[in-house]
């Protein structure tokens, strides 16, 4: 079984990983884990993710209350508790300012045309909120109605919120997320960009149920519709 320790180690190694592939500079972004007992491991205020330790790590409550570290948890601990009071699923939970989304979201593109099989299977929807600003309330706010049934959202003019069974698997969704963005902008800047046909689309929802991902499928972004199809239809 896991100790405490091993589980901050995850969050350390996800930080680590999160720096070294550019996903954060400086002092951004923030990382947690939902323990076994029901507490939040967080990343603390003003850290860089590239340096932070084990022991740097703050324990808190679903509500956000502090109930052991050192230092003051990440401005951001709004997001992070209302994703694991949304989706009793979740297990970690990844905040980072991954560059090609965020290029997306300033240019008003969405990313959540069915382009990519793998990309439908593994992530499904890649919705895009709204813009609020950073460390207020409007921001877990903006999140909400995205976070109940998606695993990866991106943050109009700031970044992107991962979702996981554990704190590796948030990683590898803001991985997916960020590759997925830079292979949609290499193909536009080669031509334009034709959508999956709903056939295969509909093929590819079933493969995602029978495989139990509890995120839904993509979403046309033009209509809005569950049914997925071509958005140059409309
Ligand atoms: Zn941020």
């Amino acid at each position: 079984m896991k100790s405490e320790w091993d589980f901050r180690r995850d969050v350390v190694f996800v930080c680590r990983m999160l720096y070294d592939r550019g996903h954060v500079t400086a002092l951004d972004g923030n990382v947690s884990l939902r323990l076994p007992d029901g507490s939040i491991l967080l990343t603390p205020s003003g850290c860089c993710k590239g340096f932070v330790t084990e022991d740097e790590l703050i324990r808190i409550d679903l509500d956000g209350n502090k109930l052991s570290g050192y230092g003051k948890p990440s401005s951001e601990i709004r997001m992070h508790t209302l994703a694991y009071r949304l989706r009793p699923d979740v297990g970690g939970v990844a905040h980072a300012h991954p560059k090609t989304c965020v290029a997306f979201s300033l240019a008003g593109v969405p990313l959540n045309d069915c382009l990519m099989p793998e990309v439908i299977l593994s992530i499904g929807s890649i919705p895009t909120a709204s813009y609020a600003t950073p460390t207020t309330e409007d921001l877990p706010k903006s999140l909400e109605q995205y976070l109940a049934s998606s695993d990866a959202v991106v943050m109009e003019r700031h970044g992107a919120v991962t979702l996981g069974r554990d704190v590796m698997s948030a990683y590898f969704n803001m991985e997916r997320l960020e590759h997925a963005a830079q292979t949609v902008y290499m193909a536009r800047t080669l031509g334009s960009v034709r959508s999956l046909p709903p056939s295969e689309v509909e093929r590819l929802m079933r493969i995602r149920e029978d495989l139990g991902f509890k995120s839904p499928a993509p979403r046309c972004h033009v209509c809005g519709t569950e049914q997925a199809h071509d958005a140059s239809s409309h």
